[in-house]
């Protein structure tokens, strides 16, 4: 697996995919919502392209649409107590995805190392390797040992030892990943001043991928890193529209930061890309600009999907800790991730190598086996462990961006288990 084209976690959402179609099961693994973006995008979208201005459907600027980089600047501006120019401080690449791509290979080169806190999005290893660079990764793992019925992500921490340990010559950049993908982990302010040290005392630059930076629980603020002192000019702030509307499907991402950052970005992207599409930038355009005009009410979809969500993971939380598959609370994002320890202890293994061998992780066999034997589809948390750690290889990671009705299907199929 690990010499694949994909990063293995998309693997497993392809395998969950496809038992959804042959099989029917529930799919809480594929991490995308199964509900419709809010009518207020949709509607932009059917706006664009029933518009009479035809240059709505051709070429439009190459680094981001006008009125795109102008709503990204007006919204942004104030959570970056800073002016943000639209010309020079943005890039629009196809998704995060994209921008993940502009921002590494631009700052990145063959011989340099990358620090990543695992477990982590499992593209950003393979960006790194692509390039000849190597991920160094920093172990999240829970401050206390003891086993309860539900846990919070905010318990899951980095030792400050071990990362400046890890700091060498050919460090060259801390990837951060807050809210995170699988752990919902919000970094605080404290963690985040640490990284803030280590990346100004070294020297390093700094990619933030915040594209679950909406989907705050409890209240909790996110901190962008970019807004620390010393931290505007080497910071690279990475953000999703597909994400932020629910509409991952649309793949549009920017990245915000300084001149001299965006511009080698822009070397990248016009190599790869060169330009995104004019339609699907005018319709988030004309969403961010909705969202704007009620920013302080209950109906803005930025504040709205966040309360959505939260409700969300409380209910899938409370179903998997009445059956005893211990919850870790995350702090933001669209995933939660469970311990199937004590499940997995209880099938037979006669039962497991009916769908998997011996030598797979544990939580590999686990989800293989509730996929077919239970119909309920989830991706092994391994997968998201570079390959000398994988040693939580009994967690399992949960999407609850998904319908109420999904995820009481979900709910059925998990009091029956
Ligand atoms: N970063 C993280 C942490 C993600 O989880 C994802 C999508 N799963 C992306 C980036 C890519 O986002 P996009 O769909 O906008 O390319």
């Amino acid at each position: 697996m690990a010499n694949t084209a994909n990063p293995v976690g998309r693997l497993f959402e392809d395998i969950c995919t496809m038992a959804a179609k042959e099989i029917g099961i529930v799919n809480l693994g594929r991490g995308f919502p199964d509900f419709s973006p809010p009518q207020h995008v949709l509607d932009a979208l059917v706006q664009v392209t029933q518009s009479s201005n035809p240059l709505l459907h051709q070429y439009t600027r190459s680094f981001g649409h006008v009125r795109l980089v102008q709503a990204l600047c007006k919204l942004y501006s104030p959570y970056y107590n800073q002016h943000l120019d639209p010309y020079q401080n943005i890039l629009i690449p196809v998704g995060a995805y994209g921008a993940l791509v502009c921002a590494i290979d631009s700052t990145v080169q063959e011989g340099d190392e990358v620090i990543i806190f695992e477990p982590f999005f499992d593209a950003y290893k393979k960006m790194i390797n692509d390039i000849g660079a190597t991920p160094v990764f920093i172990p999240l793992a829970p401050r206390t040992t003891e086993s309860s019925p539900t846990s919070h992500s905010d318990d899951w921490t980095f030792d400050e030892q071990f990362l400046l340990s890890k700091i060498r010559a050919n460090t060259k950049a801390i990837l951060l990943n807050s809210p995170s993908n699988p752990l919902g982990k919000v970094f605080n302010q404290r963690e985040l001043e640490i990284i803030r040290d280590i990346c100004i005392e070294f020297d390093l630059i700094c990619i933030s991928d915040e594209v679950y930076e909406w989907m705050m629980f409890n209240f909790k603020k996110h901190i962008k890193i970019a807004t620390m002192e010393g931290m505007w000019e080497r910071t690279l702030t990475i953000g999703s529209a597909g994400k932020t509307f629910s509409a991952t499907g649309w793949k549009l991402g920017w990245v915000i930061g300084p001149e001299p950052l965006i511009k080698k970005c822009q070397v990248i992207f016009q190599k790869c890309y060169y330009r995104c599409p004019t339609p699907i930038q005018e319709a988030v355009a004309i969403a961010i600009e909705t969202e704007m005009t009620r920013l302080e009410s209950e109906d803005c979809y930025l504040k709205s999907l966040a309360r959505d969500l939260e409700n969300k993971r409380d209910y899938l939380a409370s179903l998997l800790a009445e059956i005893g598959l211990k919850p870790i609370l995350p702090g933001g994002g669209y995933f939660l991730v469970a311990d199937v320890f004590d499940f997995h202890k209880q099938i037979k293994d006669s039962e497991l190598e009916k769908h998997s061998s011996k030598d797979e992780a544990d939580d590999v066999r686990f989800v293989k086996w509730a996929i077919k034997e239970k119909k309920f589809g989830a991706i092994p948390v391994s997968v998201f462990y570079s390959d000398e750690n994988k040693r939580r290889q009994h967690l399992i990671r949960l999407c609850f961006a998904k319908q109420l009705s999904t995820l009481e299907k979900a709910g059925t199929i998990l009091k029956h288990w």
